[in-house]
């Protein structure tokens, strides 16, 4: 009987690679841990989790001798750390792997934004370039003052990347980091006031619900534009929406939705904002390094070896 159990969708290469270490049960989703034989939930010691349904208290409960959930992600805020400490279970996650991904996409969704480049590419594709001549001038990127609100390991590479772009750097964190140089804020909202765009790094998860308020957004001002790649619930996004329809800020760009795939329809309707669908880190090599971390952590607990990146 499988000791491990793999709950999501995995590419083929990682389907393969866990098939070959652990001969897991594969489910798609927490939901069918139910389905599942009482004699098959018992013998479960490991999960490798890959997906955004909560894992919480109930699901664990269904997996009594459970050892350790080992998310597919750094952002682990699917899985309820609270209920696996209260039963021992360990949590760990994949992180760094993935930071120069996210980094990059965080940076070339910004000039995306700025330099309107899914409308100007659409004005080449549809012949307007040929039959009405250039594209409408834009908007400078290089040199702009940007916050980023959560400087940690994917916030740091994004403004060692927007340094390279001359651009002024401002951040927000709970304590004030080692930089060199950039302008620390305190309080979210002077950093909003402060600086033209705002770029959100932030751990998702309860304790960072709605961080992004009404206030914050008003403060960033009609030359405003928001890049978030952190997790949809980390902006009150009725209030995004809003400030958007309203020109109460210039634009954004997301990768991050509350209510993913199906993400509210306004944000269609918007052509200041750029839509990009949660990819992140959705590359072939960079996905490919998170399912090796995310099975390394499982192969060292299955051996009785300390695990290379819990979170508890
Ligand atoms: P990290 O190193 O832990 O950095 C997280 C940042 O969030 C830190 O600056 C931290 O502030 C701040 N923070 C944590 N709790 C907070 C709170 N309660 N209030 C205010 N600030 C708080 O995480 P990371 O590796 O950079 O990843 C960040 C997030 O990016 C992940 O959690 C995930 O949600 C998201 N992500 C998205 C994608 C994508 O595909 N779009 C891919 C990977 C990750 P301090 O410095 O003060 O501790």
């Amino acid at each position: 009987m499988s000791a491990t159990l793999a709950i999501g969708s995995y590419a083929e290469n990682d389907l393969s690679a866990l098939r070959a270490e652990f001969d897991p049960v594969f489910i798609a989703g927490p939901a069918d841990l139910v389905g599942l034989s009482e004699a098959v939930r018992k013998g479960i010691k490991a999960v490798t989790y890959k997906g955004h349904a909560p894992f919480g208290a109930a699901e664990m409960d269904l997996l009594p001798n459970l050892g350790i959930v080992a998310n597919f992600g750094v952002g682990y805020d699917a899985i309820d750390v609270t209920a696996a400490d209260a039963r021992g279970i360990k949590v760990t996650n994949t992180p760094d792997v993935l930071n120069d991904d996210v980094a990059d996409l965080a940076v070339a969704m910004l000039l995306m934004q700025m330099r309107e480049m899914e409308h100007a590419s659409a004005w080449a594709r549809s012949g307007n370039w040929k039959s009405k001549g250039e594209y409408r001038l834009n908007r400078k990127a290089s040199g702009s003052t940007v916050g980023i609100v959560g400087l940690g390991r994917i916030g740091r590479e994004i403004a060692d990347r927007l340094a390279a772009f001359k651009m002024d750097l401002h951040y927000y964190a709970r304590s004030e980091k080692e930089t060199p140089g950039w302008t620390y804020h305190s309080d979210p909202v002077a950093l909003a006031k402060a600086v033209d765009v705002l770029v959100i790094a932030l751990v998702g998860g309860a304790s960072t619900e709605k961080f992004v308020t009404k206030e914050m957004i008003e403060a960033l001002g009609p030359r405003g534009v928001i890049v978030n790649i952190s997790r949809g619930t980390t902006i009150d996004e009725a209030a995004l929406l809003d400030a958007l329809e309203q020109g109460k800020i210039a634009g954004a760009a997301l990768d991050v939705f509350l209510n993913e795939p199906n993400i509210d329809p306004r944000f269609y309707e918007l052509p200041n904002v750029v839509i990009q669908p949660h990819q992140g880190s959705g590359t072939v090599e960079t996905r490919a390094a998170m399912g090796q971390l995310q099975r390394d952590n499982v192969a060292a607990f299955h051996a009785g070896k300390p695990l290379l990146t819990a979170v508890n």
